[in-house]
């Protein structure tokens, strides 16, 4: 590889690192798994280590993966005391061998290591005054965490209040707040009725729920904290293990199943008992940490700017199984293409039950060779849907049947089409195959796009009564409809109906993402928006024309030209600009969502005027009001601010920013790349 290869691989590794981060993160909803997540990691390091002169501070391999997200936010946030940072990590006894090597090459005299599980959940930090508990944050990019005092108030083995009295004044403690794998059973089967999308893991599920606005919910997930660290800064003990120890004469809950180990084949064996252990706990680990108990060397060692020198985790990787294909099932998504599902016996992997696992196209099965009653492997990476790795062909019984991959719609019947250069069948009855209008309908409501508060259930209920069968249709509904449905109570009619009538200020570029055009996903959506300013130009705009926006190839840019040219879907705008959506961007410029769903009072003088203030507010997806209330996130005081709104501010418990801190929760010029996957689906809808 020569160097200027080697600057591209850079780049794509970072963005690629970057978006996946955003997807585990942000979204709790991760499409790789943590093992390939992890080698993508590596390799960066390696390309970094080799040619250093590409290597930026921004790098992932430098920064903490930030959970940080000015979409579902609605939390203050606080910078931690002491940076809240990750671990080394590997899959290779080898490379703990080389850690031990190190300490003990670096290190005078005798120490131990602590060995405990890695907790897979969401790492918190609490902090303790007077023996009350004062702050619980997140972890957010290591700096910065979002405060999540009251959630954490809600997960009953974090004490409110600690044992005793020798604990200090204050102090802070981390650890990770897990959920069950039977609280995760019951809260994903709760989502499926609900029609809600799934958690691909107690993990992210763990962490999602950790962030929900409503207190009263967190307290329903069976959340539960495991403490695993006192800071060597805020306290004064000779050893990590003494620390935690007396932790847990305070009261707190803290890491069960630790052990003192003196060398590596300690380690080892810990290691080995646990791989094994550790697949009859209630709870997810995925490895095992290793920390130079001693708090003089754990001090010597310090840290690199991503995690501490005296710890490092091994990794487990994912388990696999070993089930029979019982049947296979082909699925119509969103965008008609048809993806094959596979109904196995059930099995237990990662501490939950898997029936279903994705076989991704017809391609894929002929190169396994898979046939109806084998014996198939499969893995669970961080994905939500299982995966067949490969077929156990020494177990194939004498009547296993190659699979028929159908050529005909399942859902509708039409004649399934693939493009040459195509993986997937599609059904190319865009319009008139139910499961595609379904999931256009789903997508047009959807956070990202209206933002309509209608779960897949709720809009299926309403395809099925012959409400709905465009987006415009919505726009229609009245309250006497609704409320005939079943289950609907006046409450609930009123909060759709409100969620609709908001809709109509969803700036022009979601709009245009909502019609769910192919290969039009968010970003290009945002570029085609930006580029010709509103729904009748890009109506009119030739190839050309099309082609002339940056990152629009060829087959965007027929898409758009084939939605456009479609006789139903010009009467369909025709609706939608009737109910008063936002077609252009006229005013409406939209720089971000990073304000989305704050309120946000401003008062005093900032560096622009208060006018081009409330609209870089707007255009960040957040709302202006004139007045301090209990719904107001932030107070945004620039020089000389009204006393009266501080005061409200201070007595409601409202953050009063600056505009510098307003200016660093808005994204700079940070990664994107956040487009839909040309044939992404939905397994489950
Ligand atoms: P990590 O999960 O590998 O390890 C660090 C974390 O482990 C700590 O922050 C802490 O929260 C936790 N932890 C659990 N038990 C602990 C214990 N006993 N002592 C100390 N810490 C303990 O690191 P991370 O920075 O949280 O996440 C990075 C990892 O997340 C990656 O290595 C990858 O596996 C995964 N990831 C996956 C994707 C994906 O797309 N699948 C994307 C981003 C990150």
């Amino acid at each position: 590889m020569d160097k200027t290869q080697a600057r591209h691989k850079i780049e794509e590794l970072k963005a690629v690192l970057w978006e996946n981060s955003r997807r585990y993160y942000v979204e709790n909803a991760p499409t790789m798994s943590d093992y390939d997540y992890d080698m993508l990691m590596k390799e960066l390091e390696a390309l970094e280590k080799e040619y250093p002169e590409f290597a930026t501070p921004d790098s992932p391999t430098r920064k903490v993966g930030s959970d940080l997200d000015g979409l579902s936010d609605g939390f203050a946030q606080y910078p931690h005391k002491y940076p809240m940072l990750s671990l080394g990590n590997t899959y290779n006894i080898g490379e703990v061998e080389e850690f031990a090597a190190r300490a003990s090459k670096s290190l005078q005299g005798t120490f131990n290591y602590c060995c405990e599980l890695k907790f897979d959940g969401t790492a918190i930090c609490l902090t303790y005054r007077n023996g009350l508990l004062y702050r619980a944050l997140t972890r957010g990019d290591g700096v910065v965490g979002d405060d999540v005092t009251a959630n954490a108030r809600q997960i009953s083995n974090i004490p409110l209040k600690l044992k005793g009295s020798s604990w200090p004044e204050e102090f802070e403690i981390r650890g990770e707040v897990l959920m069950p794998y039977a609280s995760f059973e019951r809260l994903n089967a709760e989502r499926l009725a609900a029609g809600q999308p799934l958690f691909a893991n107690p993990r992210n599920a763990a962490s999602g729920s950790l962030k929900l606005l409503d207190s009263r919910e967190v307290a329903r997930r069976g959340l539960f904290c495991t403490l695993y660290h006192i800071p060597v800064q805020s306290v004064s003990f000779d050893t990590h293990d003494e620390a935690l120890r007396a932790a847990m004469d305070w009261g707190l809950p803290v890491s069960e199943h630790r052990r003192l180990c003196r060398d590596i084949s300690e380690i080892e064996a810990y290691i080995s008992e646990w791989d094994v252990r550790r697949r009859s706990l209630p709870f997810a680990t995925d490895g095992i940490v290793i920390k130079i108990n001693e708090m003089d060397c754990q001090r010597q060692l310090g840290y690199t700017s991503k995690f501490p020198r005296w710890a490092v985790a091994y990794k487990f990787k994912a388990e696999d199984a070993l089930t029979r294909l019982v049947s296979i099932d082909y699925q119509v998504g969103r965008t008609g293409a048809v993806t094959p599902v596979a109904n196995l016996e059930p099995v237990r992997l990662s501490g939950t039950v898997v029936k279903r696992a994705t076989l991704n196209n017809a391609d894929q099965m002929a190169l396994m060779d898979i046939r109806v009653g084998d014996y198939v492997h499969v893995e669970k990476g961080g994905e939500i849907i299982p995966k067949i790795t490969s077929v156990e062909l020494s177990r194939r019984p004498s009547d296993a049947k190659p699979p028929v991959f159908p050529s005909v719609c399942p859902d509708c019947g039409s004649a399934l089409v693939k493009a040459e250069d195509e993986a997937k069948w599609f059904c190319p009855n865009a319009d008139g195959c139910p499961t595609q209008i379904k999931g256009k309908l789903v997508h047009f409501l959807s956070r990202k796009a209206m933002n309509v508060i209608a779960g897949d259930a709720t809009i299926e209920q309403m395809y099925d009564a012959s409400l709905v069968r465009t987006p415009a249709d919505f726009y229609d509904l009245t309250k006497m409809q609704l409320v005939h449905l079943d289950g609907w109570q006046d409450r609930a009619a009123d909060r759709f109906l409100e969620s609709l009538k908001a809709s109509r200020e969803v700036p022009f570029e979601r709009v245009l993402y909502a019609l769910g055009i192919r290969y039009v996903g968010e970003t290009t959506a945002k570029e085609i928006a930006a580029h010709f300013g509103s729904m009748d130009a890009i109506a009119a705009a030739s190839r050309e024309e099309l082609l002339a926006v940056p990152d629009v190839g060829e087959v965007i840019a027929e898409s758009v030209e084939r939605w456009f040219d479609n006789p139903s879907h010009a009467i369909e705008l025709q609706r939608l600009r009737a109910s008063g959506l936002q077609f252009s961007s006229e005013g409406k410029e939209s720089l971000s969502n990073a304000l989305e769903g704050m309120t946000i009072v401003i008062s005093g003088n900032f560096s622009i005027s208060r006018d081009e203030m409330k609209k870089l507010i707007e255009a960040n997806g957040g709302k202006n009001s004139s007045s301090v209330s209990s719904k107001t996130s932030y107070l945004l005081a620039g020089s000389k601010p009204g006393p009266e709104k501080i005061k409200k501010a201070a007595e409601l418990g409202v953050q009063v920013i600056s505009e510098k801190d307003l200016m660093s929760m808005l994204p700079s010029s940070g990664p994107s790349g956040e487009d839909e996957e040309p044939f992404s689906e939905t397994l489950w809808g």
